[in-house]
Formats: structure tokens, sequence, C-alpha cells
């Protein structure tokens, strides 16, 4: 028998976005509520000739010339302000398609707020560098500057787990460099990005500025790397895809947010009454499904048997499950298949001689918050990106040996360092090789005006606004020889 639709007020359109009109297209795929699994929306996936169009259309706007800096920055303002009273309907939207709890889709739109007010700024102080010319030699009567100039057309390609911020991250400081951007958002998440571009198009944001289409990696996904007038590819998701994004990119510029294994150090000496809560969020929030996420916990041995302890006490009373009851802390993964890959590589650990302090137990697409020690070293758990709410602890004797222990993934994305000591924490910032190191906090503690982004197979680039900007605007340097 299959499930009755789920009804919910104010779906955005389900086609592709293109010039300002949403047009159906290909073949439709079914969204679904990630908790009950009933159907939300059918959406049309983009055709092989919408997603030339899109990118034609961009094009020619781009090649136009955007509005004034003032203007850009105008229209984020507005879209920041429009957002309050689109806040219901994407967190309605969130909660079915990427079934996040009502604290992480309201906590969504929150920083959503923030990424687009500061990449308004950004748009206002987009300088370049007066050269110093006296420097050299013969050269002292030369006045010398740089400027900054949109890239063209950027693709932004989107993952499930922040359908609203990061697209964000990418479509706005992309605008406020003065590109245009063709968006495909996850095939899993559809709806989110739809919404938002609505709420762009009444902020004033020039239609031709923002196309939207969707659809599946394989397909949509692929085709955009076929298009040679994108210019500059921004990439959120696995490093698996990130690879195929970057063959296909070529000379053309990118920046790749990819997977991680997030480590967080707690040393002897923390103060764990701040410590566990913060663990315990950073690893189990959005149901584990945070690139940040901490899956590695090294915990010097004095103290392993406490935090372990603690933070399954902690854990066990986080309620798992419904994400509309406001009590739920832990929602469904992003499919009942990706619940029972996180099941099977516990199990696995289990067998392995790993011992499950907490949680673990699934439920269609849920799975209880899980607190693993000794899970073997070579195992999933421990050696593959989790994604599921799960936090697997292993003592250590020697801060050298942690650290070197972290550093030896093929990742590199966010670590955190939980100490009071100064001489510590400043090794830590030295010798782990992450994007971020973050002292007395988690890997998983992001503001949106950070510079964020990984070394390694975590990808290159970096968000927040001030830095993408950076990225997506080309340098062009001015020289007068009077
Ligand atoms: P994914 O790589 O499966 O998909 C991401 C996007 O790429 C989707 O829109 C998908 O449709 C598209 N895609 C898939 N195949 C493609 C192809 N061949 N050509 C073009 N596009 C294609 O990732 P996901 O499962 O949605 O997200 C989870 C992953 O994202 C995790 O690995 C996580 O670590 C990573 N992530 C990283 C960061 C970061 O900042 N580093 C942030 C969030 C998520």
């Amino acid at each position: 028998m299959t499930a009755s639709p789920l009804h919910i007020d104010g779906l955005p359109p389900t086609g592709a976005l293109i010039n300002g009109r949403w047009v159906d297209g290909g073949p439709r795929f079914v969204v679904d509520d990630k908790f009950s699994g009933r159907p939300v929306a059918e959406v049309a996936a983009a055709t092989r000739a919408q997603v030339a169009e899109a990118v034609r259309v961009t094009r020619a706007a781009a090649d136009g010339g955007a509005p004034p800096p003032h203007d850009r920055a105008q229209v984020l303002r507005r879209a920041a302000a429009l957002m309050e009273g689109y806040r219901q309907r994407l967190v309605d939207v969130m909660v079915a398609e990427a079934g996040f709890t009502l604290a992480d889709a309201n906590g969504e739109v929150d920083r959503a707020m923030v990424t687009l007010s500061l990449s308004a700024d950004e748009a206002l102080r987009l300088v370049g560098d007066v050269i110093p010319f006296g420097a050299s030699p013969g050269a002292h009567r030369r006045i010398g500057f740089t400027q900054r100039f949109p890239v063209g057309v950027v693709c932004a390609i989107t993952p499930f787990n922040s359908p609203l911020n990061t697209v964000l991250h990418k479509v706005a400081p992309a605008y406020a460099a003065g590109n245009a951007v063709v968006l495909k958002p996850s095939a899993f998440t559809p709806l989110t990005g739809a919404l938002l571009a609505q709420l762009l198009l009444e902020a004033g944001l020039p239609p031709a500025f923002l196309a939207v289409v969707q659809g599946e990696g394989d397909s949509v996904g692929a085709w955009l790397l076929e298009e040679q007038d994108i210019a500059f590819y921004t990439f959120t998701g696995s490093t698996r895809v990130g690879r195929i994004i970057q063959q296909a990119a070529g000379l053309r510029r990118t920046q790749m947010e990819l997977g991680s294994i997030a480590s967080t150090i707690v040393c002897a000496d923390a103060d764990l009454e701040r410590a566990i809560p913060k663990i315990a969020n950073a690893g189990l929030r959005k149901a584990g499904q945070v690139c940040t996420s901490v899956q590695r916990l090294y915990v010097q041995r004095d103290i392993a048997e406490e935090v372990g302890e603690r933070l399954a006490a902690y854990a066990r009373t986080l309620q798992a499950g419904d994400p509309r009851d406001p009590a739920t802390k832990v929602g469904p993964l992003i499919s009942e298949q990706s619940a029972i890959r996180a099941e099977q590589w516990l199990r696995e650990a289990e067998q392995g001689g790993a011992r499950l302090l907490c949680g673990g137990q699934r439920q269609r697409s849920v799975i209880t918050p899980a607190v693993v020690t000794h899970a073997p070293q070579d195992g999933r758990v421990w050696c593959q990106e989790a994604f599921a709410p799960l936090l697997a602890l292993r003592p250590f004797d020697d801060f050298e040996e942690a650290l070197r222990d972290a550093n030896a993934t093929p990742f590199g994305l966010s670590a955190g360092v939980f100490t009071q000591d100064i001489d510590r924490a400043l090794r830590a910032a030295a010798t782990l090789r992450f994007g971020t190191v973050q002292i007395n906090e988690t890997s998983s503690a992001r503001s949106d005006v950070m510079p964020f982004g990984g070394v390694k197979d975590s990808g290159f680039g970096k968000e927040g606004p001030a830095h993408a900007i950076r990225e997506m605007t080309e340098e062009r340097l001015v020289v007068f020889n009077p």
C-alpha cells in the first residue's frame, strides 16, 4: 500500500526557474517526508535543454553586467528582512524533506539571515590593493591598484544536509560579487532551494541572475558539468562527487567543500561541564549529518570512563523520533537506507569488540543517538564518514599520539580541542592539519562569518561571505605609467 500524501501549506513551484519563470520539465521525482515516508511533492527534473537554457540566460545576464554594488546589497538585505515572514514555510519544508527537528530547521533560518546580511555588507566593500611600485627600481612613478570583477556564471551544487544556509553561502556571495547563479539543490531537498529562490526574487534579485534546475546528480548535475559557459563551480558534498566536478572543471575555478571525519580531543584538564553538552550537540544535531559532526572523540585516559558515562547519560535524555514533536532532539536520517547503513556499521563495530554505551537502535529512518567505545581502529565507524548520530570515543595516554591519530585520515575539515593548557592548545593549532582548529570548542562550531573550508580530501577554497566573494571574483591589476 502506498502512503497517502502529506499536505504542507505554501509549497514552492516544482519545476525549473529560468529567467524569472517557473517551467515544468522532464520526468517527475517524488520528494518524501523523511520521518513518515509519505510523499510531499512531485518535482520536475530539468531537461537537458532547460539546463542549457538556464546557463544561456544567466550568461547573458552576467555579460550584460550586474546592478551596482549598492543595489545588490539592498536586495540581499531585503531578502534577510523577508526571511522572517518565510520562516514557517521554510521550517515546514525542511522538517519534511530534510527530516530536521524544529530546532535544527529554525537554526538554519536564523543562520541564513546572518549569511544574507554578511553578504550584503561584502557587496559594499569589495576592494583591491594599492601596489607599492616604489619598491622596484625605476618603477617608482607608476601607480597601480587591483580591482575585483565577477567571474560570470557561478554554478552552485549543494547537499541535503543544509538545504538553506549552505545554498545561501554560495548564492549570496556570488550575487554580492555581481555574478549570475545556476543552482542545483540536492534531489533529497529541492523544495527548500525553490522556496529560497522565490524569496530572493521577491526581494528584487533580477530574474535573469538566478536559475534553479532540479534533479539528480548523475543527470542534471552531470549536464551542468558539460556547460562551458559556467565560469565557476561552488560545490558542497561528498569527496567522490567533488573529484568528478573538479575533473570536469579543467582550468575553470572551483570551491570544494567535501567530506570529513571530524575529531575532537578532550584533555584531563578540560571543563567537562561545558564540554559534555557541546560534544553531544555537535555529534548528534541534524542526526549527525553535519560535515563537522564530532565522530572521533579522543579522551585522555584518566577521564575517559567518566566522559563516556556522562556523554551516554546525556545522549539517553535526547528524544529521537518525530521531528515535528518539539521535544525531539534527534530526527530521522535522510533515508531509511542511510539509517540501515549506520546500524550495520555499529553492529559490525560491536562484532569487532566495540562497546555500545547507549543508543544505536533503529526504527525505520531514525537511529537513537549512540556513544561507542573500543571501536576497531580499522572499522567503518572509525575510518569512514558516518553522517549518523554516533560518537566513537577512544582513550589516549599521550597528547602527541592523539594529534597524530586525528591527522591520520584522508580528510582535514575541522578539529576541536578541550584543554586549559595554553601550550597544548598552541601545539594542537600548529600540528592538526585541518581547515579549522577550535580550542575549547568542538570541531562543529561554525559561525557564518568564519573563513570555512578544508584541506586534503576535504577540499579547498573558503566559504564565509568575505572569503567566498574573493573566490568568486577575478582580480585585475591596473597600472598607470605617468
Ligand atoms: P553528494 O556528493 O551525494 O551530493 C551533493 C550534490 O552533488 C547533490 O546536489 C547531488 O545531486 C550532486 N551530484 C551527485 N553526483 C553528481 C555528479 N556526477 N555531477 C554533478 N553533481 C552531482 O553529497 P550529499 O550526500 O548530498 O551530502 C553529504 C556529503 O556532503 C558528506 O560527505 C558531507 O561531508 C559533505 N558536506 C561537506 C561540507 C563541507 O563544508 N565540507 C558541508 C556539508 C556537507
